[in-house]
């Protein structure tokens, strides 16, 4: 560092977060529900390792600016552990926590010899160009390189990240050990070990798991059946998208400047054509609004409460709570985002006999081919597209009956089950293995 240079320290985020609350609530739930022993109990609440790390990055004007990032293993006791890394200026440890633990539950839930983990950096990507990206994605990468690994932690894409990242991330890690590692991480893009369909894979598993709810509630008509998902990334976009080839009417649809709805359907091709176009600032779906006259523009708030059949929020945690719960049309919500609703939404749609399909089973299809990829970095051999997506149905479903079988044996809802089920998981795996030494 010169003297010229500034430097700009931002501060960690250790404030509590609603998330890491709703986390503990559904588990201590589960395992009261199991009657799990109180030590078993203590043992798969507590994350077993947390890193903070505070690290300089250049900036593109010569500044150096200090970031703040964290990586959480909650639990390895199935496998090394597997979740994402979030590029978001709202990150906090707490929140990672709470993502790390459900990724240790969704793993279970769905069968894959993984733990849970989650990483993120407390940033807002769209305030860095691409080189002030990839500098501080080498840089997080670098200080974790003694934590992750292909058989120890596998970190994948979340908010704010995506197949460049990854890319990024491989190539540090690869260059650091001085071989190739595709199997460091998952979600990368195809030409350097990534799988066919991952990209779309989380939103895909989201209509898959939301076609079988539907089925099973007896409300099965896409032609008629009117959607609406919060949050356009990759989780929301992939969700509409397949859910409209599939004859489903999306009728309302947002991210972070707000949502467009339209009663008749959207079409979600022409949003996403144009939300993902290569100027700066990135057009948003309010600018949409404001230059088209096919759709009505509304709030993130007002979306949630819209006239529809299914509810999808693949945005943020927090988002369905008691002041809203009451006000939510949908008949059926689909959990695409991590955490989104609270336990006080989650009663009060009980209480009005809305069912809710929990996150750790509804967007499991990320993760599950992440799973795909790994196996296949591993193998040095790779599946066709038709291959990865029959596989991916498979598991789902096979998991969506183990909640559900759950579910009325326990006379719970599909929350609790997946989390009895997943939670059952880890619990006799600990059992088996025993306590060291
Ligand atoms: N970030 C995704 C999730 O929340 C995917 C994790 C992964 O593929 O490892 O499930």
């Amino acid at each position: 560092m010169n003297q010229s240079q500034t430097v700009i320290l931002t501060s960690p985020n250790h404030a509590p977060s609603k998330a890491y609350e709703t986390a503990l609530a559904q588990f201590d739930r589960a395992a009261s529900r199991l009657g799990l022993d109180d030590s078993l109990q203590q043992f798969l609440r507590y994350p077993k390792r947390e890193y903070t790390f505070n690290f300089p990055v250049k900036m593109d004007n010569g500044d150096v600016r200090m970031f703040t990032g964290y990586r959480v293993h909650h639990n390895i006791v199935l496998g090394p552990s597997k979740g994402g890394i979030r590029y978001a200026p709202h990150v906090s440890l707490d929140e990672v926590r709470a993502l790390a633990m459900w990724m240790t539950w969704k793993c279970a839930l769905v069968g894959l010899p993984y733990g849970g983990a989650k990483g993120g950096v407390i940033v807002d990507p769209r305030d860095l160009s691409l080189t002030e990206n990839e500098r501080l994605t080498r840089r997080f990468t670098s200080e974790m390189v003694s934590i992750i690994s292909p058989y120890g932690d596998i970190p994948a894409p979340d908010m704010g990240t995506n197949s460049q990242t990854m890319a990024w991330m491989m190539d540090t890690y690869s260059m650091t050990v001085g071989y190739s590692v595709p199997a460091v991480v998952t979600g990368k893009p195809l030409n350097i070990g990534g799988s066919e369909g991952r990209e779309e894979a989380t939103g895909r598993g989201v209509i898959i798991i939301m076609e079988e709810a539907l089925r099973r509630e007896g409300i099965f008509d896409n032609q008629n059946t009117r959607l609406i998902v919060q949050g356009f990334g990759n989780v929301g976009s992939h969700a509409a998208l397949y859910a409209q080839q599939l004859g489903y009417k999306v009728v309302g649809i947002s991210d972070i400047s707000g949502g467009v709805y339209n009663p008749e359907g959207l079409d979600i091709q022409k949003l996403f054509e144009y939300t993902r176009q290569k100027r700066r600032p990135m057009p948003t779906l309010k600018d949409y609004a404001n230059e088209h006259n096919d759709v009505d523009f509304v709030t993130n708030q007002e979306l949630l409460e819209l006239e529809c059949d299914v509810l999808i929020p693949a945005a943020l945690e927090d988002q369905l709570t008691e002041e809203n719960a009451h006000k939510i049309k949908a008949k059926l919500i689909v959990e695409g985002a991590n955490g989104p609703t609270t336990p006080e939404a989650d009663e009060i749609f009980q209480e009005r006999g809305i069912t809710v399909v929990p996150d750790i089973l509804a967007n499991a299809g990320g993760v599950t081919v992440s799973y795909f990829e790994w196996v296949q970095d591993l193998q040095m051999f790779s599946w066709d597209v038709e291959e990865v997506f029959r596989q991916l149905r498979r598991i789902l479903l096979k998991a969506y009956d183990n909640v559900a079988e759950f579910a009325e044996k326990h006379d719970v809802t599909m929350r609790t089950a997946a989390q009895m089920y997943a939670i059952n998981r880890v619990a006799q795996a600990t059992m088996t293995r025993g306590i060291y030494p």
